[in-house]
């Protein structure tokens, strides 16, 4: 084929793909916009998973009757005018091509009045073009409504996930504009049903509290540090409250949501030694800076940016969060126990002292076992001695092991044991793990979890999995709940949902075991079908031979 130029159409389309990569894409422009308006409040309905339906209204400044066709031109923009604006952005958007993209690849219609027009407009597009304009009644503001989105793009529709997928999508992302603007009103309705709303009376404790629960936000750490260059602000969780992914660390920069993994390391980099493997902090960061220290136009949909003094920001970031933890900078290369008498640190124990940390009355007859418990090591691994030498044993992953295969046993055999609560457990869920719940209960069910809506994002829990009943059953259920919200994982789900389990009800690292504790886990050990790794494949044991060890001693060469 000889070289030509594309035509429009095609070019807008590629375009678009860059900019609208799935559903919830729509819902951050339009969210952008009406926040670059000025808006304070701002409402979010999204249908079938934002395929069907995405409607965005808002109270801001509107858009006059006399732009409203030019809005839809690509580089159309009322935000910046000149190469040196681009230079100190302090809108959410300046490159004029979200609405042209949606148009792009759906059926959009806007209506908008502005305080000096004297009557609001209309227009509908469909495949980009203009089909309709009139003028319509309304109050101040801006409303568009997206149908039957990447209907004539295929290729896009056909990677999208399902509707509970893309609907928590579009609540995660509608939760963190809601982070940071709490000064703004946001209502989200997804299929008809009021996921979120936060009151806009600028108190970000209350925006956490709508989003995440109560009880959470008012143990949340106030964050405050002013420095030359960087202003950081937010609230972060105690250690206490970790949480198994980074779903629950929101950076907002010059009030922009990003993704940032500079931010990112220096957070958990403050937290270092406070929180387990793969545990993450929850934490809302906003950092404010010079304009001109950032670029903030290096991704077509705006979500990354980059600083000219990233050492500088990364280390106030990471200060700021310390002192909110209350540690002294030299803590930091200290790692604290996690157990012992180091006071607020200390993790809690998930079993009663003087109860067996497992379920011991369940095991069926064993005969001796191979391995002869010979002590624990810093409260974390077993020393045994084996036919074969020395064996040192991760008491944590050992139990994963033992916990991961009994499930799933239960499970395939359709015999899961089920620990009803006598006092039914409340517990709160974000709008993304209420998506997460809604599209796994059928699963949850078939693992014993009884879990019931209680009215305005509270739910009872009613019976849990018998296996995992001594540990913390709010950590389970939302560890198991972040787990299942990644819907992209190529595992399984039932072996995620016992991985898990395993992981959060296993005894952990720091815990105190008795002789007869132990040689009950070394017995089950010896049972499982891999002894030697967790589910996540780390080795549960260290083996050291007879003859290493003699080798070690120099009795041998
Ligand atoms: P950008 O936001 O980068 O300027 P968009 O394509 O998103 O580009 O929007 C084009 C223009 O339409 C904006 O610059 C703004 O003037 C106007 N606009 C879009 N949405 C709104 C809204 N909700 N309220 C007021 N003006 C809007
Ligand atoms: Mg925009």
């Amino acid at each position: 084929m000889p070289i030509r130029v594309l035509a429009t159409e095609v070019v807008s389309k590629i375009a678009a793909g860059e900019v609208i990569e799935r559903p919830a894409s729509v819902v951050k422009e339009l969210i952008e916009n009406s926040l670059d308006a000025g808006a304070t409040q701002v409402s979010v309905e999204a249908q079938g998973g934002g395929v069907e339906l995405i409607k965005v209204s808002d109270n801001g400044e509107g858009i006059p009757a006399s732009e409203l066709e030019l809005a839809f031109h690509r580089y159309a923009t009322s935000k910046i005018g000149s190469l040196e604006d681009l230079e100190r952005i302090s809108s959410l958007g300046f490159r004029g091509e979200a609405l042209p993209s949606i148009a792009a690849v759906a059926e959009v219609e806007v209506s908008s009045q502005t305080s000096s027009d004297s009557v609001g407009s209309y227009v509908c597009l469909r495949k980009g073009e203009v089909a309709r304009r009139e003028s319509q009644a309304r109050s101040q503001g801006t409303t568009v409504t997206v149908h039957r989105l990447f209907r004539y793009f295929p290729a896009r529709l056909k990677f999208l996930k399902s509707t509970s997928t893309e609907n928590s999508h579009i609540a995660h992302l509608v939760t963190q504009y809601a982070l940071a603007f709490p000064e703004v009103k946001f209502n989200l309705a997804l299929d008809k049903r009021s996921s979120l709303s936060t009151t806009g009376n600028g108190e970000l404790r209350e925006v956490v509290s709508g989003v995440y629960g109560p009880e959470l936000a008012q143990r949340m750490l106030e964050v405050e540090k002013n420095e030359a260059l960087t202003k950081v602000s937010g609230l972060i969780g105690p250690p206490s409250l970790a949480r198994s992914n980074r779903n629950y660390l929101s950076f907002i920069v010059n009030r922009r949501w990003v993704h940032s993994p500079l931010l990112t390391r220096a957070v958990e980099e403050a937290y270092h030694g406070l929180l387990m493997d793969g545990q993450h902090p929850i934490a809302v960061i906003n950092v404010s800076l010079p304009p001109q220290e950032l670029d903030v136009n290096i991704h077509p949909a705006k979500a990354q940016i980059r600083f000219c003094h990233d050492q500088t920001v990364f280390s106030s970031v990471q200060k700021a969060v310390e002192e909110a933890l209350g540690r002294t900078p030299i803590a930091t290369s200290k790692p604290v126990p996690f157990s012992g008498s180091s006071g607020q640190w200390q993790r809690p124990r998930m079993i009663m002292d003087n109860e067996p940390a497992f379920a011991v009355a369940q095991l069926p007859a064993l005969e001796l076992p191979v391995l002869r418990v010979l002590g624990q090591l810093a409260n974390t691994y077993i020393i045994a001695e084996g036919p074969d030498g020395l064996y040192l044993i991760d008491q944590h992953a050992a139990h994963e092991r033992i916990l991961y295969d009994r499930i799933l046993e239960q499970w395939s055999q359709k015999e899961v044991e089920v620990q009803g609560l006598l006092q039914p457990m409340n517990i709160e869920f974000s709008p993304r793990e209420e998506e997460a719940l809604r599209a796994s209960e059928e699963f949850l069910t078939q693992f014993g979890f009884t879990i019931e809506p209680f009215g305005n994002r509270s739910y009872l829990i009613r019976a849990i999995p018998a296996l995992v009943a001594r540990a913390n059953i709010i950590e389970i259920v939302s560890a198991l709940l972040d787990s299942l919200a990644v819907k992209e994982s190529p595992s399984p789900w039932e072996g995620r949902i016992a991985e898990s389990l395993a992981c959060h009800g296993a005894i952990r690292a720091g815990q105190q075991l008795t002789n007869e504790e132990m040689r009950e886990l070394m017995k089950q050990l010896e049972h499982t079908k891999q002894p030697r790794a967790c589910p996540h494949g780390r080795p549960t044991m260290i083996h050291l031979s007879a003859q290493q060890l003699e080798k070690e001693f120099g009795r041998i060469t």
